[in-house]
C-alpha cells in the first residue's frame, strides 16, 4: 500500500494510504484538487493537484470526480464547530423583535 506523506495544518504531518485520497476535476476552474480527511482532526484537506501528481493518482487507481466547486472549500478555519446549538441560538436571535440590531452587535464585538 502506498502512503501518501503530507502535512495538516493543524496536525502537522501525517500519513494518508493514497486509496483514502480524491481527485477532483473543478468544472467550473478546471483546476484538479486532491482532497483527504486528515486522521487526527478529520477535518478536510488538500491543495490543487498539478498534473503530475494527478497523474500519479489516477495511475494508482484514484478515478476523478467532475464537481463544480469554490476553491475556499479548502481553507482552513480555526474556530470552533458549527452546532445544533448555533442554530438553536440563531432561531431564537431571529425571533426576537430587535434581531438586526442583535445581530450587528455580535459583528461589532468580533
Ligand atoms: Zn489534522
Amino acid at each position: 500500500m502506498i502512503i501518501i506523506r503530507t502535512e495538516c495544518p493543524k496536525c502537522g504531518e501525517i500519513a494518508i494510504p493514497i486509496s483514502e485520497m480524491h481527485l477532483h476535476d473543478n468544472t467550473g476552474s478546471g483546476a484538479r484538487y486532491y482532497t483527504y480527511h486528515c486522521p487526527h482532526c478529520e477535518g478536510v484537506r488538500g491543495d490543487e493537484a498539478d498534473p503530475k501528481f494527478a497523474g500519479f493518482l489516477v495511475a494508482q487507481g484514484i478515478i476523478p470526480e467532475c464537481e463544480r466547486f469554490a476553491p475556499e472549500i479548502l481553507e482552513v478555519h480555526d474556530g470552533p464547530d458549527f452546532t445544533y446549538d448555533d442554530i438553536l441560538d440563531l432561531h431564537f436571535l431571529l425571533d426576537g423583535a430587535e434581531w438586526v440590531q442583535d445581530l450587528a452587535s455580535c459583528t461589532e464585538a468580533a
